[in-house]
Order: C-alpha cells, then sequence, then structure tokens
C-alpha cells in the first residue's frame, strides 16, 4: 500500500516525504505528536501571539537550492537577526565584532587593537573563541579573555554544563568572532521566518495527494525491525523506512541513553507592549535560564497585543516523559555509543537514519534540508 514510510514529521521527515511523493512513491508519515514541523513547530498562544513553542528558529542560508525548495511552501519575513549579549547591565553585540570591540575599549584602544587583530587574521575573518585563546601576543590574549569570560564560559556552562574547552570545539565556533562591523547573527544571503509560520510551511510540503500523515503515532505502534526485516502492521515492509527519531529508543536504549542536553521553556505574557524591544538577548553573565526571546519581534508579527517571551533554562536529559532531547552531546564516548546503535540498523538496507536526532548531530535548518534533499535523490528509484 505505502512505498515509503518516514518516521518524524520535522524539517528532515518533510523535506524527504515531499521529495519520495514528487516521484510518484505513496508515502506514509507517522509522527508521534500531535503536530507536524517537530522542533520547528509555531502556535498561536491563548493571546494571540505567535510563538516558537520548542525555541526560537530563526532560518539563515546560503544554500540556493535550499532556499529554492522551500520557497515553494512559504513566503518569507526576511531580516538580518541580531543578538545581544546581556553583561552586567550592558548589552554587546553577538558574535563579539569590530563594533563590540569598540564599545568594550573605547576609541583610541579599540582602533590599535582592531588593526592588529586585522594584521594577524584579515580584515572579515571569523575566528573562533578557543583559536584566539591560543595567540601569544599579550594584547590579544587579553581580548581573547575578555570574550571568553564575558559572552562564552558562563553561557556555555549554563547550556552544556560544561566549559567551552570540554565541549566539542564545533559548537563554540558556530559563534566565532567577528573582524567586521556586521552586527548580524548569522552571515547568511537568505535569513528570517517563513511568513505565515513554520507549521503552514510544513503543512503545504506535505499536502501532497500521494503524503498521508498520521499523527499521534508512536512508529512502534506499527513497525518493528526483527532479524534483518521490517515489519509494518505485521508484515514485511520492503520500502524504503527514513528514522528521524533518536537512534536509542529504536533499540528501547538497550545499550544505554545517548546523552542529550534539553531545555525548559518558561513562557509568559506581559500585557506591556515591549519587553526587550529585540527578539533575542542571551544572558552571559547571569541568570539561570541563558537566553529570552520575545517573539513578536521575531516573527515580524504586526498586530501582536501585549508580548510573550521565553526563558530558556538548560538541563540535562534523562528521558523522563515530556522531556524532549534537543542537542546530542557530542564527544568521543556519545560517538561510539551512537555507532554501536547504528550498527544494529545495518542489515536493514532499506532504513535509512536522517536528523539532528537521527543522526545524532548538531544540523541547522538548512542543513537538514540539504541532507534530506540529498537523501531522496539517492533513494527515488
Ligand atoms: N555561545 C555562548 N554565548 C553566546 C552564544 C553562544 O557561549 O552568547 C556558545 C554556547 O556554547 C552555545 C554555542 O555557542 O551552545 C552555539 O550557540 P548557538 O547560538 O549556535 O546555539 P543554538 O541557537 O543552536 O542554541
Amino acid at each position: 500500500m505505502y512505498d515509503s514510510i518516514i518516521i518524524g514529521s520535522g524539517a528532515a521527515g518533510s523535506t524527504v516525504a515531499r521529495k519520495l511523493a514528487e516521484s510518484g512513491k505513496k508515502t506514509l508519515v507517522l509522527e508521534k505528536r500531535p503536530h507536524i514541523g517537530g522542533n520547528c513547530y509555531d502556535r498561536l498562544d491563548a493571546y494571540g501571539i505567535v510563538i516558537h513553542e520548542y525555541g526560537p528558529h530563526i532560518f539563515h542560508t546560503n544554500e540556493e537550492e535550499v532556499f529554492r525548495f522551500l520557497s515553494e511552501f512559504t513566503e518569507w519575513h526576511l531580516f538580518g537577526h541580531e543578538v545581544v549579549a546581556d553583561v552586567y547591565g550592558t548589552q554587546l553585540v553577538v558574535p563579539f565584532n569590530l563594533n563590540t570591540l569598540h564599545k568594550v575599549y573605547g576609541k583610541g584602544k579599540a582602533d590599535r587593537l582592531e588593526k592588529l587583530l586585522v594584521e594577524e587574521y584579515g580584515a572579515g575573518s571569523r575566528v573562533t573563541i578557543m583559536e584566539l585563546k591560543k595567540n601569544e601576543n599579550p594584547e590579544i590574549k587579553a581580548i581573547a579573555d575578555y570574550v571568553y569570560e564575558n559572552i562564552f564560559l558562563h553561557y556555555t556552562m549554563k547550556q552544556w554544563g560544561q566549559t567551552p574547552e570540554e565541549i566539542d570545539p564545533e559548537v563554540t565556533g558556530r559563534v566565532p568572532v567577528l573582524l567586521s562591523y556586521d552586527n548580524r547573527y548569522f552571515q547568511d544571503k537568505y535569513q528570517g521566518m517563513p511568513k505565515g509560520g513554520y507549521t503552514a510551511m510544513f503543512e503545504k510540503m506535505l499536502s501532497h495527494p500521494d503524503i498521508t500523515v498520521r499523527t499521534s503515532t508512536d512508529c512502534k505502534s506499527c513497525i518493528s525491525f526483527t532479524g534483518d526485516q521490517v515489519l509494518f502492521e505485521g508484515e514485511g515492509f520492503t520500502g524504503d523506512v527514513v528514522y528521524t527519531g533518536a537512534l536509542d529508543e529504536l533499540f528501547d536504549c538497550e545499550y544505554g541513553r545517548l546523552p542529550y542536553r534539553s531545555l525548559d521553556f518558561q513562557f509568559e505574557h506581559l500585557t506591556q507592549d515591549s519587553f526587550q524591544g529585540r527578539s533575542v538577548v542571551n544572558y552571559t553573565v547571569s541568570e539561570d535560564f541563558t537566553r529570552i526571546t520575545e517573539f513578536k519581534y521575531l516573527t515580524g508579527q504586526q498586530d501582536a497585543r501585549g508580548t510573550t517571551i521565553v526563558r530558556e533554562y538548560p538541563f540535562a536529559y534523562t528521558g523522563a516523559e515530556g522531556e524532549i532531547p534537543y542537542y546530542a552531546i557530542l564527544n568521543d564516548d556519545n560517538r561510539a555509543l551512537y555507532q554501536r546503535y547504528k550498527d544494529k540498523l545495518a542489515p536493514f538496507k532499506n532504513v535509512y537514519l536522517l536528523g539532528r536526532l537521527a543522526e545524532y548531530k548538531y544540523y541547522n535548518i538548512d542543513a537538514i534540508v540539504k541532507e534530506a534533499l540529498r537523501l531522496a535523490g539517492t533513494i527515488r528509484r
């Protein structure tokens, strides 16, 4: 009855489902949650304000193919996303850039330091904090120490429960020191929000005569993996299966849980017009939460009355009911554990793993979509 079964309807699952359906495959999407869209899911709250239920998602990409594909399902509210860090009540632009340098050091000193940095790394370059810290010039070292202490150390301790040295360098490398006056958080060509929201965009993507979506359906209620055979509703299924969920859960965590960081999102509605006057403020030296997002500035919603904000409190995922695994904790041990689970899937030639959870990776939305397009291309027959 179905040619393909996709487990999960986030950016990964929805994209691959669409492309397989477009190539003529009858595709079934199984979604555990009562809604589609994965962690991109957005909705109106009780006050009529568009919120991102699973934390702020800002789309950004340089990939023409990805932007073109998603643009089939949405128009865009494009803007350059900017973030500031609250450092003892002073707002500093993040990533730390030449504007931030001037704000921190004042004109004369900042001019000299700018020259020094540009001579060392080149104008416009992106230097990770861990790289900058290795510089032996005492003046550059002092800048590195300032940025490390005021932007990275405490935020990273909150977010990961570990120091920047202890986590994968790619993670802090996502937010480099920028030797330019570009205040945007991302430097990509396209950045912003789907105009009608992510949920509407993914709904349109999944709306295809050859796609059936079953929400509130745990795949385990109808799929099992025995020997080298996938059983769907008790019968052998030889079509494609794309799994986008957590890999350990597929095997009942028999080797132990894959470690993740989770987040507790505390939403608050305020009757005032504006709380912080901007979309995101990172709390890099104080507070137990990492950042506050004010949604009306993120989504550009014009008719919002009052304002809704969310604070993010990170914690170690335990797998308890209601917890959500957001971030894979990338280190050698965890990758080895992931590999053990992956090896268990090796006999199943028609099963593919895709996305943040299933691949145990730190993917941005555009990178997931790109990978989903690539995978769909390889499994279309
Ligand atoms: N980071 C930080 N201070 C900041 C912003 C980021 O220390 O003000 C570090 C932190 O370790 C974080 C990582 O950089 O987990 C990546 O940040 P990003 O904004 O990409 O995280 P995401 O939005 O994906 O949660």
